[in-house]
């Protein structure tokens, strides 16, 4: 392998273009900040677009060093067991069936993985979690007003997010009307916002398998120690046997 950079697997969002010369064109993106976050901490990312379950799916694993999953639509509840709650908003299942996959066949495969906001509740729902479909309007405000940069609400740092960021609480951006509900068995909370949403978790096995509710990405021009995550990410990716 040399010195190759560890390749980090990036699953497209799909974004319905309904404005423009070509109204109805499905695309698929991924927010660059993402991108230039693992850029800055030595990987090499790709964009992986929807595949189905099966030989394209293992192809694509069989790129890839890691994984990161990013922030996006909420996730189809019946991939939960759950009924849509009035409060839900947009999710596309194909989405969901490419993802849930790649994260179980990933970590399955030895692949190291993060998950950023929708990413964090994807890993939850992959691995046996739920979520709440709406936070509404109680507790805190997580989906703020600020500008994206700038921290919002704190966190409690816990186990290996603490252990990660060296400190027992951290300020971050909150973008999400979702939260994980019961959490994956196999994993634990490592971070907790002070009205008892979950913001942070981990695998409990030692894999390297996280989740953070907040958006390091938005943030890590401002706030440099953001970037530890994609650091993380990107060591454990390296040491892939
Ligand atoms: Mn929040």
């Amino acid at each position: 392998m040399g010195t190759r950079k560890p390749v980090i697997g990036v699953p497209a969002n799909v974004l319905m273009d309904n404005h423009g010369s070509f109204p109805g064109t499905e695309r698929a993106y991924v927010n660059q900040d993402y991108l230039d976050c693992l850029q800055l901490a030595g990987a090499l990312p790709v964009v992986l677009p929807m595949v189905a379950d099966g030989p394209d799916l293992q192809a694509q694993l069989a790129l890839l060093d890691g994984l990161l999953f990013t922030g996006g639509v909420d996730l189809d509840p019946l991939t939960y067991g759950e009924e849509p709650a009035p409060g839900l908003e947009d999710v596309y299942p194909d989405m969901d069936r490419h993802q849930l996959p790649l994260a179980r066949r990933g970590r399955a495969a030895g692949l190291p993985i993060l998950g950023v906001c929708r990413g964090m509740q994807l890993l939850n729902v992959a691995f046996g979690g739920t979520l709440h479909q709406d936070l509404g309007r109680s507790g805190l405000q997580h989906v703020q007003k600020g500008w994206r940069h700038a921290p919002s609400h704190s966190v409690e740092l816990l186990d290996g997010l603490r252990r990660l960021f060296g400190q027992d609480s951290l300020a971050t951006n909150s973008f999400h009307h979702q939260a994980v509900k019961d959490l994956a068995p196999g994993f634990r909370v490592s971070a907790r916002a002070r009205d008892g949403v979950v913001e942070g978790l981990e695998a409990l096995d030692g894999s390297f398998a996280i989740g953070v509710q907040w958006h390091p990405e938005g943030m890590v021009r401002q706030h440099p120690e953001m970037l530890l995550p994609f650091q993380a990410l990107v060591r454990a990716a390296t040491g892939k046997p």
